[in-house]
């Protein structure tokens, strides 16, 4: 049976045409009517619809016939966003092939480049399909000739297709039936099965997708996962499909499904995990199981103080449905009680951010996001800290390690010096820098982290018109001149704002930090004096001059509805607002230093 089965990928960059064309091989295996397909089946969540990125994957089922034969296609979805890169690994990790689909209109882009390595890894098929050839600026053989220069990989079966005309997409399917392996795993045994996604379902509990490479699994089985190390009952058995999942009583060696245990906390089927028969145990689970790893840490706090067992519940229940984060909780000087809250990276802070308040009702104050620094102190003790404000005193700390990652930028070569000057203001040291033709370079640099989850992305887009794209990974730990950044409003350090900086930049970072505090900190009845310091030092100083009169004041005397009107914004404005001290701070006031460079 296995050599009916094909798993395989779409990958491609941002906008070039992945759901589009997903959603159009569904149809064409005619596993959706056409009225089911109004909207783009692979994209399910609110915020993935609006932002037109993939978070979650997904994956489907399909029949498909070539020469009266039918197939099974496991189209396996896989999140389209580099703060996701470990999710699209563990995808990647359970096809034979992959479809690399690049826009004709727009050729290689930073996350075309990053999904090939990880294609690569794991040993795919890839084809490479030229999207969008309808459109009247494609010009699929420079896109071609790039996919060669950049990456390496022949061209010369690359197919050109419109995913939103239909063009070439039954050819593409049957280049699929030719070229990707089928499955090759032992089908008598012992189960080996790896969860690539797992999910909460409201009825049906912690849901686990899996790809099973040997053996088999069947409805009532019980079963083994070897990374939690606890036995489940096996209660049954989907196939995937974005709208009616079909029954089944096994799971085959090399088929894709869902399997349901009915558990309560998704932490019990964590994705990497390896599932195997509790009776028959496989040897080794199935390579490399490592946990997601969060590494932007921000602290969340309620607004309303006694909203902080609500924000806790909220952390739960998200938890369920994404493993991925972690939080803890934390007690800020300013800010009261709340968490910090680890994520894998900065979409993916201000997607949690934005379900907390959605789903949940709740008005939060984040603060700015950190990186994981390592400290090595003078006793040898090394701590790990994700809060500025949990930095050892000076006179303690031999050095501070932070975090880099490698950076892919790809440009139009008009912006190259634009973007040069950009990441040396970051602390970048360039590794690599290639034409890939007269129009367009590929950069590739080392950058601190920290640097990048301000605000890079939005700096890089605006530096380049928002032609250039960007892609990272993690490449390790190098020593840096770091100290503490503290804010002082009137006069008393509010720990929630304090940042670590570079030593160098710290005197220019603390000079824009409080001149940009001064436009955010509403006036008061009183003076307020906005600092920056470095220990006890103070390096910069501005002030929030007093209010004086009384702000309805200025509505002259007969029209009583404005003046109310007035009066309730304010009210309104304060629910917003955070007391620190005797001083309101607006929301805005912690975040603050994204807006600095
Ligand atoms: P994804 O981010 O890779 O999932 O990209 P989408 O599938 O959401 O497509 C991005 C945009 O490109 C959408 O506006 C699509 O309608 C459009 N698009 C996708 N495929 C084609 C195509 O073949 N031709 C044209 N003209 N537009 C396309
Ligand atoms: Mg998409």
């Amino acid at each position: 049976m296995q050599n009916r089965i094909r798993n395989f990928s779409i990958i491609a960059h941002i906008d070039h045409g992945k759901s589009t064309l997903a959603d159009r091989l569904i149809q064409e295996c005619g596993a959706v009517s056409d009225r089911e397909l109004g909207t783009q089946m692979m994209d399910t969540m609110d915020i993935e619809k609006e932002r037109g990125i993939t978070i979650k994957a997904q994956s489907v089922r399909l029949t498909y016939v070539k020469d009266g034969v039918p197939y099974v296609l496991n189209l396996i979805d896989t999140p389209g966003h580099v703060d996701f890169s470990y999710e699209v690994s563990r995808s990647l990790a359970s096809c034979e092939g992959a479809l690399l689909v690049v826009d004709a209109s727009q050729g290689v882009e930073a996350q075309t480049i990053a999904n090939v390595y990880i294609a690569l890894e794991n040993d795919l098929e890839i084809i490479p399909v030229i999207n969008k050839i309808d459109l009247p600026a494609a010009d699929p053989e420079r896109v071609k000739e790039e996919i060669e220069h950049t990456i390496g990989l022949d061209c010369s079966r690359a197919l050109g297709v419109s995913a939103k005309s239909g063009i070439g997409v039954k050819e593409l399917l049957d280049m699929l039936v030719d070229v990707v392996p089928a499955p090759t795993g032992n089908a008598d045994g012992p189960t080996k099965a790896l969860i690539y996604d797992s999910w909460f379902d409201n009825y049906l509990g912690a849901l686990a997708l899996v790809r099973v490479y040997d053996g088999k699994i069947a409805k009532g089985q019980e079963v083994y996962i070897m990374g939690s190390g606890k036995k489940h009952e096996v209660l049954s058995l989907m196939y995937p499909h974005p709208l009616k999942q079909e029954k089944t009583a096994t799971l085959e060696a090399g088929e894709v499904g869902i399997v349901v245990l009915g558990l309560k906390n998704i932490s019990d089927v964590r994705v990497g995990d390896t599932i195997t028969d509790n009776r028959n145990k496989a040897k080794k689970p199935v390579d490399g199981f490592e946990e997601a790893k969060p590494f932007v840490f921000a602290g969340l706090y309620p607004i309303e103080t006694d909203k902080f067992e609500d924000l806790r519940d909220a952390l739960d229940k998200l938890k369920m449905n994404d493993g991925s984060i972690s939080y803890e909780p934390e007690t800020s000087a300013a800010l009261g009680f709340g968490f910090r809250v680890g994520f894998l990276g900065m979409l993916h802070m201000e997607v949690i951010k934005e379900r907390l308040e959605r789903e949940f009702d709740l008005d939060l104050i984040a603060t700015a996001p950190t990186v994981t620094y390592r400290v090595i102190k003078t006793n040898g003790e090394i701590k790990e800290i994700q809060n500025p404000s949990q930095l050892p005193a000076p006179n303690e700390i031999d050095r501070i390690e932070e975090p880099y990652v490698r950076a892919t930028i790809i440009t139009p070569s008009e912006f190259l010096g634009n973007i040069i000057s950009l990441v040396n203001g970051k602390r970048g040291i360039q590794e690599k820098m290639d034409y890939m033709n007269p129009q367009r370079v590929l950069l590739e640099y080392a950058i601190p982290m920290n640097e990048i989850v301000m605000d890079f992305y939005d700096k890089l887009k605006s530096a380049t018109k928002g032609y250039a794209s960007f892609d990272y990974d993690l490449s390790g730990y190098r020593v840096g001149d770091l100290v503490k950044l503290d804010v002082r409003v009137a006069g008393e350090v509010v720990d929630a704002l304090s940042i670590i900086v570079s030593n160098d930049k710290a005197m220019t970072k603390g000079r824009e930090f409080v001149k940009a505090m001064k436009e955010i900190v509403p006036r008061q009845l009183f003076e307020v004096a906005i600092q920056a310091s470095i220990g006890n030092k103070v390096i910069a100083r501005e002030t929030v001059k007093s209010m004086g009169k009384n702000v309805t004041a200025k509505c002259y005397g007969g029209d009583i509805s404005r003046k109310r009107k007035l009066l309730e914004k304010q009210k309104e404005g304060k629910k917003r607002m955070k007391s620190i001290g005797k001083v309101q701070l607006p929301q805005e006031a912690f975040l603050t230093v994204l807006k600095i460079d």
